[in-house]
């Protein structure tokens, strides 16, 4: 084959990549991140909330390092490596009791899949409920599963069938207060599976236990309460999420953990490597049990030793430097910034969240949902070097995810950038 002649920079790689920023990044340390002239960006964005330990945690590097002279790759169909069993106990050791067996992948998509066929094999049925909003990935049958925008499903249809939709308890959306919300959640789900999917041809509902690209919604513990209660009586089997709002991102481990509920089947990816590809389920004996050997599987998940030993490395780094406690408190400051923004902004409608994983909503003076200040304000962070994301339906959502290790100072920057670039925008409008 003949050698082309010149490469010709971004026009190589596929339109279909959107991009917050156009930098070259050739080093990230910690909640930074380096372009090749020599810029220094904040990142609020953790890179879709993965990289939780901060880029290039030490713990994390070191473990890549030393596994890179040991083993890449041991074919799970073939061999068993030493690393993924290493892996496989610390997972054991930080999900709940109940939970005992586990599967690994490479990404979210992957996960969530594996979580339904083992959902759909365990249970012998068909269909499957997601919430108004959902983000599960990008393959057919997550983007079936996906609601948060059409965008994300346009010109791929058709999609695997068998999904149906019920509301997310969107307390802020809906104007009403909590309880009225759920409320009203609760009977649109029975009303799903009077009028949709009947139980019995029912095999799990799955739920984001904060709302992520929809809108970063933190799920009222009464309403994923309701889901056990319902997934009880009618052997329906509850699938959590967790791969946004996993591995410390809500000031636990999962976020779960806060309402009480023990999940059938937990999905995670994202922060679970801080950066590499792996992804996992986790399910009960009784439920993988009824998984048939050789129905499901692939050629990389639970092979691949790098991203495997990161896994290792992160769970290790989030306990022993402390990221929950770091997650929960300065969460706490965070918000307590953004709320009192939100009291002098009319503009800033609500803030709300879990941790640090925190959104800032906007809303114009009709009371309707205002992309137009919010995009403009994540280019103006952008211009003063601070990565922030929006999400939501409406794209009117700034969510906030640094990594878990940042620190109060660091906070009180980044909030500073975010006000003053409101107020430019602002002062723009009039
Ligand atoms: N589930 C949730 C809640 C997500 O936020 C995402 C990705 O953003 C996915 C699943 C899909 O993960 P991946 O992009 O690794 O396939």
């Amino acid at each position: 084959m003949k050698m082309k002649s010149k490469p010709d920079g971004e026009k190589l790689l596929s339109p279909v990549w959107t991009h917050l920023t156009h930098a070259h990044i050739v080093k990230g340390k910690g909640i930074y991140l380096y372009d090749d002239n020599d810029n220094k960006y904040i990142d609020f964005t953790s890179g879709i909330g993965v990289v939780n330990t901060g880029h290039c945690h030490p713990r994390v590097v070191k473990r890549i390092q030393e596994q890179s002279t040991e083993l890449l790759f041991g074919q799970m169909n073939c061999v068993i490596p030493s690393i993924t069993m290493e892996l496989i106990e610390k997972l054991n050791k930080v999900t709940p009791d109940h939970i005992n067996r586990f599967f690994l992948s490479n990404s979210g998509a992957e996960a969530t899949e594996a979580a339904v066929k083992l959902a759909k094999q365990a249970t012998g049925r068909p269909n499957i409920i997601v919430m108004q909003g959902s983000f599960h990935g990008r393959t057919h049958l997550t983007m079936a599963m996906t609601t948060s925008k059409t965008l994300y499903k346009y010109g791929s249809t058709p999609f695997p069938s068998g999904v149906f939709v019920t509301p997310t308890p969107y307390a802020y959306y809906y104007v009403w207060d909590e309880d009225k919300t759920v409320d009203f959640c609760k009977k649109q789900l029975d009303l799903v599976l009077l009028s949709q999917t009947a139980p019995d041809e029912t095999a799990a509902i799955i739920i984001e236990p904060v709302l992520g690209e929809g809108g970063y919604v933190p799920i009222p513990r009464s309403y994923l309460q309701y889901l056990r209660k319902v997934c009880n009586k009618y052997g329906i089997m509850l699938i959590i999420d967790e791969v946004q709002s996993g591995f410390g991102r809500t000031g636990k481990l999962f976020c779960f953990e806060y309402s009480g509920v023990d999940p059938d089947i937990i999905i995670m990816a994202k922060g679970l490597g801080s950066g590499l590809p792996v992804s996992a389920i986790a399910s009960t004996d009784e439920i993988m049990s009824k998984w048939t050997p050789g129905t499901h599987g692939g050629t990389y998940g639970g092979g691949s030793a790098i991203p495997i030993a990161a896994a290792c490395a992160t769970i290790d780094a989030i306990f022993e430097d402390n990221m929950l406690e770091n997650s929960t408190q300065r969460g706490k400051q965070l918000m307590s910034l953004l709320k009192n923004i939100q009291h002098n902004y009319p503009v800033v409608g609500d803030v709300r969240g879990l941790g640090l994983m925190i959104a800032v909503e906007f809303t114009d003076t009709d009371g309707k949902p205002d992309s137009a200040t919010c995009t403009k304000v994540v280019q103006e962070c952008l211009k003063r070097k601070l990565l922030l994301l929006s999400c939501g339906t409406y794209k009117n959502v700034i969510r906030w995810i640094p990594p878990l290790i940042v620190t109060e100072l660091q906070i009180v920057d980044a909030v500073n950038i975010f006000r003053e670039s409101l107020n430019d925008v602002l002062s723009q409008k009039q």
